[in-house]
């Protein structure tokens, strides 16, 4: 088994005189065939990272969904269903593409503060294994689909447990004062209230508390809580099937220590092992975050003031993470061609925030190649057509193959469904 990617560079390989390399395929030869900016993702990164979630976990059995919107390629969610994968989707669009890439509902866990009923609808067709209810407003609203469509919905409630992730606020959902879940205070009373309805089967409790969390106390709080609703719950004779402890657990961007799988298993075996209830989990980031790279050449250096900025053709709208978070990406020179320097590495998108990366020290000219870490998850899935840029290419490399998973977008698809309505005076 390949080693896990511990650190964004983990995924290069190659040496100065023939350029970074993904497994055996040269990135210069990617951006030669397919273009740029362009997403490339590892295969067997994806795979280690898997077995290396899977493996430590085996002791509990658990069902693995994979967060859909980290990476909603059909051809990643299809290695990952081969794998065994089974999927949390937070629309129905989401569920549509876990059919269209061959992955199973009965392993599709469905989460999301704002089901529409055509989605319930949608989802109950399909089979869902779950639905991961955030509100009483929800709860109401699947039962009567349920009732109409003469069928009992398969539900459990999140439950926010209140702990601090400690993340960038934009991405710690288990506070109190968040949108997403129930509070932990109506959590029984909502579960008794559920259990009157006859279109809904209680199967049972859930949590996601944030994303990118580098601390492991966070989960083994957040598990206790889960653990005594169920011995609430219990009490009250409403016996729970299954415990779903989100997703969350965070990798390395820059110098973060990312927690162990062998640490995080550790936490939830300790709590788990010999208890009756099915352990479920939705991660995203820790399986695809350091298999992807954003793949972008160098339009143009510039000085400004005392900066020096490297313009490159990738931009906000590829990779949003930097603009929306201040995340911080690695950046390497694909080749070394000598004369390293303090650039920033800024998209053309007509925003002062559209700046992929500051102050790092590389070998930057006109035409040359950059590779932008740890970009697998929340890269290509937050893409948008923001100043009209179609959105990139994505290749799979597997060895040394390198294959095209998605088409560069192309300008008439950009506005293909917009329509000049027909003038009725003259302009
Ligand atoms: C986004 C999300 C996940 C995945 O989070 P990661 O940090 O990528 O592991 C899991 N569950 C739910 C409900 C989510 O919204």
């Amino acid at each position: 088994m390949k080693t896990l990617p511990i650190h964004p560079s983990d995924l290069l390989s190659g040496n100065d005189t023939q350029g970074l390399h993904v497994e055996h395929v040269a990135l210069e030869s990617v951006a030669n065939e397919f273009g740029t900016p362009c997403y490339v993702y590892s295969q067997s990164a994806i795979e280690a990272s898997w077995n290396d979630f899977t493996s430590h976990l085996a002791p509990l059995s658990p069902m693995v969904c994979f967060a859909v919107k980290a990476n909603p390629n059909l051809a990643i969610l299809n290695l990952l269903a081969r794998l065994g994968s089974g999927f949390d989707i937070v629309s129905g669009g989401e569920l549509a593409r876990v059919i269209a890439a061959g992955g199973s509902p009965s392993k599709t866990v469905f989460s999301g503060v704002g089901k529409s009923v055509s989605e319930i609808e949608f989802a109950l067709h399909s089979g869902v294994f779950c639905f991961n209810v955030e509100s009483e407003a929800e709860l109401d609203r699947i039962h009567s689909v349920a009732g109409r469509l003469g069928t009992k919905a398969p539900i459990s409630l999140r439950v926010n447990p209140d702990v601090n992730a400690h993340t960038h606020p934009y991405i710690a959902t288990g506070l109190k004062e968040s949108k997403f879940g129930v509070a932990w205070e109506n959590a029984v009373m909502l579960y008794e209230h559920a259990s009157r309805m006859s279109n809904l089967s209680i199967q049972g409790v859930d949590c996601h508390i944030g994303s990118q969390i580098t601390e492991l106390s966070p989960f083994g709080e957040a598990l206790d809580r889960l653990l005594n609703l169920v011995e609430q719950l219990k009490e009250k004779g409403i016996p729970i099937e299954h415990i779903d402890v989100g997703g969350g657990i965070g990798i390395c961007y820059r110098d973060e220590i990312a927690p162990l799988m062998a640490d995080y298993a550790k936490i939830l075996i300790d709590r788990l092992k010999g208890r009756s209830e099915h352990l479920l989990l939705e991660p995203g980031r820790r399986i695809i975050g350091n298999a992807g790279l954003l793949l972008t050449r160098v339009e143009y250096t510039k000085t400004a003031g005392d900066k020096r900025f490297a313009l490159v053709d990738a931009a906000m709208n590829d990779l949003m993470r930097p603009a929306l978070y201040e995340a911080w990406h690695e950046v390497r020179a694909v080749k070394k061609q000598g004369g390293e320097q303090v650039f920033d590495i800024a998209g053309p998108v007509c925003e002062s925030g559209d700046i992929l990366a500051r102050d790092r020290l590389l070998e930057v000219h006109e035409g040359s190649l950059l590779a932008i870490l740890s970009a697998g998850a929340y890269g290509s899935s937050m893409s948008s057509n923001y100043n009209t840029r179609p959105r990139p290419a994505e290749v799979l490399i597997q060895g040394t193959r390198a294959m095209l998973i998605r088409n560069r977008e192309t300008l008439s698809t950009l506005w293909k469904d917009e329509i000049i309505p027909a003038h009725s005076a003259s302009i």
